[in-house]
């Protein structure tokens, strides 16, 4: 069923997309550089080995309909792929993990690249989301909205300062080689899922029992980085 509000679905649609296309500049600590597009996780071998006729169904928005989360099948090369490095960052940090059958899954620094990767598409993901709703709140028609994006604003900043601890921790980590995340790995029998994400370890009840008690949110949650795909 489509959208009540089309006119805000147009903003909406069109700030994302101007949001994502000029959110580009080189995640590499101190590195000014433009991004180009590169896959979150390699393209070949590990996502060709289970697309079909090169497409693979990812999960997505469309402002347009009135349900607007949905799948949507999309072609090989943009799938799954984020502004987040340079080209020479790209290819030299990620070069571990990036040749085909060759990942050593014991090696603690791979491991430490398949984080570091997930991690910086969350921060790049919130970025453009920030500037997606800056660009929706200067528009005039969202007036009624602007208390909500206002705080989609605030909750993203919130979420910005913790992934940039664990991104200072990491890249602290790797450049020190003190090894001090714990990294596990599990083999499972094959799934055609291919995953990179955070997941907060503390529940919802205990986030709430702290604001009840405390009168404040915890200071930092407990993050856990999970990589899940087929190789
Ligand atoms: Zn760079």
């Amino acid at each position: 069923m489509r959208t009540e509000r089309p006119e805000l679905a147009k903003i909406f649609t069109e700030c994302a997309k101007k949001a994502r296309l000029t959110t580009n500049t080189c995640l590499f600590p101190g590195c000014d550089k433009e991004s180009i597009n590169s896959h979150i996780i390699q393209k070949n071998g590990i996502l060709s080995s289970i697309s079909e006729d090169r497409h693979l169904w990812e999960f997505n928005v469309d402002h347009f309909k009135k349900e607007y989360f949905l799948f949507k099948k999309t072609g090989i090369n943009e799938i799954y792929t984020f502004l987040g490095f340079c080209n020479e960052h790209d290819t030299n940090l990620f070069q571990k993990i990036e040749t085909q059958g060759e990942i050593n899954f014991d090696d603690y620094e791979s491991r430490a690249l398949f984080a570091l990767r997930t991690l910086c598409n969350e921060l790049w993901l919130k970025l453009v989301i920030k500037k997606q709703h800056q660009c929706i709140l200067n528009h005039p028609e969202t007036i009624s909205d602007e208390i909500f994006i206002n705080k989609v604003i605030e909750q993203g900043d919130i979420a910005l300062q913790d992934l940039k601890f664990f991104e200072d921790s990491l890249w602290n980590d790797l450049n020190n080689k003190t090894e001090s995340f714990v990294f596990e790995y599990r083999e499972f029998p094959k799934q055609e899922i291919c995953l990179n994400s955070i997941f907060t370890y503390d529940t919802s009840e205990e986030i709430l029992n702290h604001i009840k008690t405390f009168g404040t949110d915890k200071d930092r949650l407990v993050e856990i980085f999970v990589s899940f795909f087929h190789t």
